[in-house]
């Protein structure tokens, strides 16, 4: 990252959540090392091309897996299993449709009153499950500038969601000229954020960050995407109190994924976790079959049925609703 000071001047800053990125592992070998796994258990997992979506760990999430465990509940949403045929039938590149609801570049309307903002086509961690894996993005200024036309234009639109990618890859000088300009629009009463960094990187809830959301007229609510409690140490947890300081709201999006937090106890978990933490469960997402993700499905009924048990022991807010994603419908279908 680079900024202009006065004219010709050219220096070069790294915050310490962009140095995490660069530090990040790159490749199965170094980070099997690094867990302390044996080589030979490489051949299990599918290697990914270099580039565009690689293997991309950044160290403080792997410090979060158990060491010696091929089958860590963490470890598994980055690195997939062999075991399922690729190119398996009914799993596609663009699984949502989100293609047909794109009308400019990087800004997506299927609901009403909600326009989501392609902000950034970068991540901070690549999981593998992930529907947006074979997307290509514009740059982020011109989404910017697009949007917020877009977005004057029509009255009907009353909350912004900044997704991507990952919207938090974005530079706070950026994101706080972006939070500017929407706070312009009468309209526009709500702001939220879809973003992992906060879990796989807490070191990017910056001062600057929670300042922006403090001095925002908007109604600020931030939704993060944790899979599994032991996501959750206490570097998450002083970033989620950090960002419940700022005055936004915390909920939490979670892709239910076979191996991974398919069980009851996993389940069960993760939403006392969440809400011991201030974090409302909100979604718990059918995987949606894109291309990939092949290893890693729950039929819907196994879903229904944990939401169900979960319902018998738990606060009626501590339970997601399981919702999936049909392209054309005029909101998700919760199915529990
Ligand atoms: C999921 C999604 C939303 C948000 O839906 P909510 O049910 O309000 O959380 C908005 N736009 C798009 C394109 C989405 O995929
Ligand atoms: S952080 Fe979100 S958008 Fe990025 S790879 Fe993971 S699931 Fe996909």
């Amino acid at each position: 990252m680079e900024i202009l000071t006065g004219k010709t001047e050219i220096v070069p800053t790294t915050s310490r959540w962009q140095q995490e990125i660069r530090s990040a592992f790159r490749d199965i070998e170094s980070l099997f090392e690094y867990l302390e796994i044996d080589t030979d258990e490489v051949s299990g997992f599918v290697r990914p091309a270099h580039g565009r979506f690689g293997i991309l760990v950044p160290r403080n999430f792997a410090s979060r897996m158990e060491k010696g465990n091929p089958r860590d509940p963490l470890l598994l949403q980055v690195v997939s299993p062999n075991s399922a045929p690729q190119n398996g039938s009914g799993f596609h590149s663009d699984p949502v449709g989100d293609r047909a609801a794109e009308q400019e570049p990087g800004i997506l309307q299927k609901y009403r009153g909600r326009v989501l903002l392609l902000l950034s086509g970068a991540c901070a961690v690549h999981c593998r499950y992930c529907f947006r894996q074979h997307f290509g993005y514009p740059g982020t200024g011109s989404v910017i500038d697009q949007a917020v036309d877009v977005i004057r234009r029509d009255k009907t639109v009353s909350e912004i969601i900044l997704s991507g990618g990952d919207p938090l890859m974005v530079a706070d000088s950026s994101l706080a000229d972006l939070f500017l300009r929407l706070a312009e629009l009468p309209h526009v009463r709500r702001l939220r954020i879809h973003t992992r960094l906060p879990v796989v990187i807490p070191s990017r809830v910056t001062d600057a960050l929670c300042q922006m959301i403090l001095d925002s007229p908007l109604a600020v609510c931030v939704v993060v995407h944790i899979n599994h409690a032991r996501e959750i140490d206490t570097s998450v947890q002083t970033a989620i109190h950090r960002l419940k300081s700022a005055g936004a709201t915390l909920l939490n999006q979670a892709v239910l994924l076979q191996g991974i937090n398919d069980s009851y106890e996993d389940q069960f978990s993760l939403c006392e976790k969440l809400v011991d933490n201030g974090v409302i469960p909100y979604y718990l997402h059918l995987l949606d079959p894109v291309r990939g993700a092949e290893s890693y499905p729950v039929s819907a009924a196994d879903g229904i049925s944990l939401i169900q048990q979960l319902r018998e022991s738990l606060p009626g807010y501590a339970v997601p609703r399981l919702a999936k994603e049909e392209p054309g419908h005029a909101s998700k279908t919760i199915l529990a």
